[in-house]
Parts: C-alpha cells; structure tokens; sequence
C-alpha cells in the first residue's frame, strides 16, 4: 500500500518530484485547521510551511509518523504535541541562511541609504530630497546582532565584509571563541546592544524566551540614529511599541519581514510611516531557496518514512 503524504501549503515542484511511486501524495485544497483535519487521516508525512499545525491537528491525526517543516523556525508547530505521540519533526535548517542573511544586508544598506523614500521623491519630482542629507554610511558603524546562529553568522560576516561593519552581539548559547571566530564580540548584557549598535538585526528564533525581546524599553535605549531590523519572528519585536518609537523619532528606522500577525491587517499602523521597509515574509522564497527548501523537507519525509 501506498504510503499518504499530505503537503499543507503549495510547494515547489521539485519538492513534489522527490516522492517516487511508492508514495501517494495530496496538496490539501487549503492550510486551514479544519481542512487539515479533515485531510491527516490515514496520512503518514507531512510537509508544513507557515500555517499552524496545531495540537487538534496532531489529535486528529491517526498514522502520522514525520512533520517536515519548509524552512527553519517550528514555532508554528505543536512540538510537544508532537513529541507525546512520537512523531518526529524536521526542518531545513541548511536551505535559507544565505537567502535570509543576503535579503538582511540589502534591507540594512536600503534603510541607511534611503532607498525607498528617495526613490518615491526622485518618482514626484521631489529632487531636493537630495539636500535633506538623511542617508547615512555604514562605514565602521556598529551591527548589533542578537541570534548568531546560521544567518547571524552570515549577517556579520557578510556586514563585516561588504560594509566594514563592526559586529557586537548577544547569543546567550553561543561561546565567545566561536562569535571571535566569526569576527564577533559577544555581549553577555543584551541591554548594551541596545545602547550601542547602529543597526540591531534580530536572528533569534520565537521562543517564551524571545517572545516581546524587543520592547518599547529597550526601544528607548537605542540611538535615535539607529536601525532596527527583523527578519526573524513578528512576535519578537512588540509592534505597537516600535510604531511608537519610530512615530516619534526615537529611532531612525525599522525593516520588518515578519510580522505579528502574517498577513498583516491593510491598514497595520505601521504602513503609514516613511522610514519603515517592509516585505511579506519574504526573506527565503527566492528561486533557488525555496527548491533547497521543498526538496530537502521532501526527503526528510521520504528518508523517515522508508529508513
Ligand atoms: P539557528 O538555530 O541557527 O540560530 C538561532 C540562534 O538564536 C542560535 O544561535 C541561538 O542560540 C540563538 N538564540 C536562541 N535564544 C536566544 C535568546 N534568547 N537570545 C539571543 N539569542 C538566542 O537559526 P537560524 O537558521 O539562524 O534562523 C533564526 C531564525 O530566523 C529562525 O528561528 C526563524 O524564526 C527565522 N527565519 C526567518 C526566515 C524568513 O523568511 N524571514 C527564514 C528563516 C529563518
């Protein structure tokens, strides 16, 4: 017989071409709780993206054996649900670190440089814009990173080597030799990040630990000058405290890829605001991530289920 797999949200076709005869595959018609409970009896893998696999999901759920989650972070995945019946969860944690890492380098050079903005005034006619001097250098200014695993470690390197960037961080599960290693001073008071990067990236995962990290305190400690960047989980940064912050000037700009709530209602505080960059949970789908991507959490299924 036939082993089931049910891929929750459309993925790359490559993805699909993995599973060989010996799999009877299902794309359910939408990733809603419902819907995915109707669809995971008798199912032994699935692929997940973004959509919550919750807890009803797992209970409804009467073979599964593998979750393989496209991408990296499983915050959208029951995983002691999960883990109470014994089903194993993977992720990709290989396939979108240079995406990620390269779509944060972009956002943290077009915030400094004004990208946007300038490219809207030059559209209106506005060319003294060019008088206001708001763009800035990134020249020897200071990247605070808080997260230094893969795409961290990417971030400062790559800020480091396209920049010239100085890269200070807090990773309370990294080892300062390794952050060295990397070019890296690690802090052990995550506040002096705050107090002293011109541009903060966030590559943490969401966990109780991280959830709200970002807050309108440590909000106010930083420059008024600086950039705050996330590219990690919505639910790290307190949204309403960073409109705040950037609504008054307490900082000079933000670039969010992820939001608290994805998609983002149409009319999000936020969108009313200049120096704000912002893009859909966007980070990994290039050409070449989302085939890493597809086809790496397609073999981990088909690895579990034939291994
Ligand atoms: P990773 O596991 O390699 O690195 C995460 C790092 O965060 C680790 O070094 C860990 O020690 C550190 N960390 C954990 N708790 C911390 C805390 N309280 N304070 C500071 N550091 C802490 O993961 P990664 O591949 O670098 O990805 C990081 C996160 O980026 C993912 O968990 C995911 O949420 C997010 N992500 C977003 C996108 C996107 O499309 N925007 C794509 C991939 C990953």
């Amino acid at each position: 017989m036939k082993k089931k797999v049910l891929i929750v949200q459309p993925i790359h076709e490559s993805g699909l071409k993995v599973f060989d005869d010996r799999f009877e595959v299902r794309v359910a018609p939408d990733p809603s709780v419902e819907t995915v409970k109707r669809e995971i009896k008798g199912v032994e893998g699935v692929v997940v993206r973004t959509a919550p696999f919750t807890r009803e999901i797992i209970a409804a759920a009467d073979s599964l054996k593998v979750i393989a989650r496209h991408g990296v972070g499983v915050d959208n995945i029951d995983l002691r649900a999960a883990t109470e019946r014994g089903i194993l969860v993977l992720n990709t944690p290989d396939a979108n670190a240079v995406s990620v890492a390269e779509h944060t380098l972009t956002a943290i050079g077009a915030l400094a440089k004004r990208v946007l903005p300038m490219d809207r005034a030059t559209r209106r006619g506005d060319w003294e814009v060019r008088n206001e001097y708001k763009a800035v250098d990134l020249d020897g200014k200071v990247l605070g990173l808080i997260g230094i695993g893969r795409i961290g470690t990417l971030v400062a390197r790559k800020a480091a080597a396209a920049f010239n960037m100085q890269v200070i961080a807090y990773d309370p599960y990294v080892r300062p030799e390794v952050a060295a290693k990397n070019g890296v001073i690690l802090y052990e008071d995550l506040d002096r990040i705050f107090r002293e990067a011109d541009v903060i990236s966030i590559h943490t995962p969401l966990t109780a630990e991280t959830r709200g990290l970002v807050n309108g305190a440590r909000l106010a400690m930083m420059k008024p000058s600086a950039f705050l960047v996330n590219f990690s989980r919505g639910g790290v940064v307190d949204e309403e405290a960073l409109y705040q912050a950037l609504k008054r000037g307490a900082i000079a700009g933000a670039a969010l890829d992820v939001f608290e709530e994805e998609p983002p209602s149409r009319n999000h505080p936020l969108f009313e605001l200049d120096n704000v960059l912002l893009s859909p949970h966007s980070a990994a789908l290039t050409q070449e991530c989302v085939v890493r991507m597809a086809t790496g959490a397609a073999r981990g299924v088909v690895e579990v289920l034939t291994g």
